[in-house]
């Protein structure tokens, strides 16, 4: 196994709050253990709120664990200030300097270092070169769109080879189009340079689409890390099965009518088949009958809400690889039955 790049041992950070003028704390990150590769594309996910850019920032310096420690390739950096560490962070409203060119924003940190200008301006020339932007030196970051603003301040946070890098919700600020144009390549970027990045976001498709392993974040806890492929088709808890895509949850008396147990479980929308009642059931599947309620037509696939005999609901999508909207249409109000792998029931905590 490659060495740690990033190792949380048990970090906690702690607010003093005030509101209404009683005193409180806040828990923003609580008790977090973490190993983080050398060379990883590492995502923090989570909703709003759950202690991802307080992470960060502590690995970044800007803040400080309340108790616990935090290393950075085996040296202890909890109580380093900020430029003491070899880590470098880029932020979503890029922060450039509106003053300097293009080139000297991406130079900055090398004239910080005391680099000679020619120096300067070839190692810019090649990080301007890494992040597509050639030619764009003697330009002013007003003279650039959102998405070339943000290159240029992922050029500038390389300049000095980090040993990691910090990312918090880089793309946030940009449409849709150009948010998946930018995951694409950063993901390509990081493969090229090897810098361990430590990505937050708080998009799901956004992380399955890039990370080599997603570290899932709820209220300053870790709920699991895995793979993309590891957190989506094998759901530690309840919480990841309903954030990372779409699940349908099953629990007490519905559960133990598929399953032959009330243990709660999840089932991916895409894992169900939709059949008829004169369908057979192998020994390999289990099934559960209903009607349909509701139809979405969505192009490439159409969803459907399933209602169960004897309560609660599913969701189940369907590619259109035959159908047309019309087709699907009819589809409500039928008797169906749902028919899935046993072995794609997966048995959830919490
Ligand atoms: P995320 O980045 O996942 O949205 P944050 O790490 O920013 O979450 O925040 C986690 C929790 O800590 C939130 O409840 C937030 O309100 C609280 N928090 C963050 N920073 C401070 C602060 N400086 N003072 C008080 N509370 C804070
Ligand atoms: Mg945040």
């Amino acid at each position: 196994m490659k060495e740690s790049a990033i190792l949380f041992k048990n970090v906690s950070r702690v607010f003093s709050v005030r509101h209404n003028d009683i005193a409180g704390t806040v828990k923003a990150v609580d008790g977090i253990s973490l190993d983080i590769r050398d060379g990883e594309f590492f995502s923090l996910l989570g909703p709003s709120g759950s202690g991802k850019t307080t992470s960060l920032r502590m690995i970044a310096g800007f803040d400080r664990p309340t108790s616990g420690s935090i290393l950075l390739y085996g040296q202890d950096v909890s109580n380093l200030p900020p430029y003491e560490r070899d880590v470098n962070t880029v932020f979503q409203d890029y922060a450039l300097f509106p003053h300097m060119t293009v080139g000297e924003n991406v130079a900055y940190g090398l004239m910080i270092k005391k680099v000679s200008k020619a120096e300067r301006q070839k190692k810019a020339d090649e990080m301007l070169d890494l992040v597509r932007l050639p030619g764009f030196a003697d330009r002013k970051p007003a003279q650039l769109s959102g998405g070339q603003r943000q290159r240029v301040a992922l050029a500038r946070a390389l300049i000095n080879h980090p040993k990691v890098l910090l990312l918090d919700e880089p793309l946030g600020a940009l449409d849709l189009k150009l948010r998946q144009q930018m995951q694409v390549e950063l993901k390509s970027i990081q493969q090229r340079v090897g810098i361990t990045f430590i990505f937050v976001t708080h998009d799901q498709e956004e992380a399955l689409t890039m990370s080599d392993r997603i570290a899932v974040f709820n209220l300053g806890k870790i709920e699991q890390v895995g793979t993309p492929a590891e957190v989506y088709e094998h759901p530690a808890t309840t919480f990841v099965a309903s954030f990372v895509g779409t699940s349908n949850l099953v629990s007490g008396e519905v559960a133990k009518r598929i399953t032959g147990s009330d243990t709660r479980f999840s089932i991916r929308p895409e894992k169900i088949r939709l059949g008829s009642m004169s369908d057979k059931i192998d020994a390999d599947m289990v099934s559960a009958d209903g009607v349909v309620r509701d139809v979405v037509y969505i192009g490439l696939f159409t969803r459907y809400l399933i209602e169960l005999e004897g309560g609660g609901d599913l969701v189940v999508v369907e590619q259109n690889l035959n159908t047309t909207s019309m087709d699907v249409m009819k589809a409500k109000s039928q008797k169906v039955r749902l028919i899935w792998k046993k072995e794609h029931v997966r048995h959830v905590e919490g």
